[in-house]
């Protein structure tokens, strides 16, 4: 078995083929609900990245009451996407504040497939891309009752409407989860269940995430 620092060593000894050292890129997928932010927080620790996720960029936005954020308001109270030009900036300017780092955990983002494609050009232009995709499969009941319960102190009004967290489900479908499928293409998407305690969660996606870092 080799020690994380090992681990890391020799995974960061790994060039590109622009000759950059590669970075780990991983996108925490699912339906709202399903633990990413949580599992994110974790991951983090383990493995030194930067955690981005688009809903708490928004949520800091609307706490400072900018333009950006009076708009994404409008529509994140109805369980909308944000428009993909505004939510892609804002993901940009960040990735570009923090240029120093091994690698970032995306969370949200993308959600779109001009969001993903966007993605996909701005790490390609530094000779990077994404390492992996992880969906947290988590059925429709389980996400609408934890999604309940959060709102009790979460303070998110998105979490407290039932209405609203359905329409945010109906957007997953929809519009998001063909974002799985793009990755999927390039063979670089893994499913675990998400339903379990959070360090049941954690251990399975530390596994296939550590399977797909040696396959790097
Ligand atoms: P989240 O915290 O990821 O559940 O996101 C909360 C809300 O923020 C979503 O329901 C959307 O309205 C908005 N949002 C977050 N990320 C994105 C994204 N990548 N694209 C568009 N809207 C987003």
């Amino acid at each position: 078995m080799l020690s994380l620092e090992s681990f890391f060593s020799k995974f960061f000894k790994k060039k590109n083929l622009t000759g950059q050292t590669a970075m780990i890129n991983l996108i925490l997928f699912g339906p709202p609900g399903s633990g990413k932010g949580t599992q994110a927080a974790q991951l983090v620790e383990k493995y030194n990245l930067l955690h981005i996720s688009t809903g708490d960029l928004f949520r800091s936005e609307i706490g400072n009451k900018t333009a950006l954020g009076i708009e994404a308001k409008s529509y994140m109270d109805k369980g909308a996407l944000v428009p993909d030009e505004v939510t892609i900036n804002m993901l940009k300017k960040k990735v570009k504040e923090n240029p120093d780092v091994k690698g970032y955990i995306f969370d949200g983002f993308p959600r779109t497939i001009p969001q993903a494609e966007a993605l996909d050009t701005m790490l390609m232009a530094d000779g990077q891309a994404i390492t992996s995709l992880v969906t947290l499969n988590v059925d429709d009941e389980e996400i609408v009752a934890r999604l309940l319960n959060r709102a009790k102190t979460s303070g998110r009004s998105d979490d407290a409407n039932e209405g609203v967290i359905r329409n945010r489900l109906s957007v997953y479908k929809e519009t998001t989860a063909v974002v799985a499928r793009h990755y999927d293409k390039k063979d670089k998407t893994h499913t675990i269940n998400g339903v379990g305690t959070i360090d049941e969660v954690f251990g399975r996606l530390t596994e296939v995430i550590d399977r797909a870092l040696v396959a790097v």
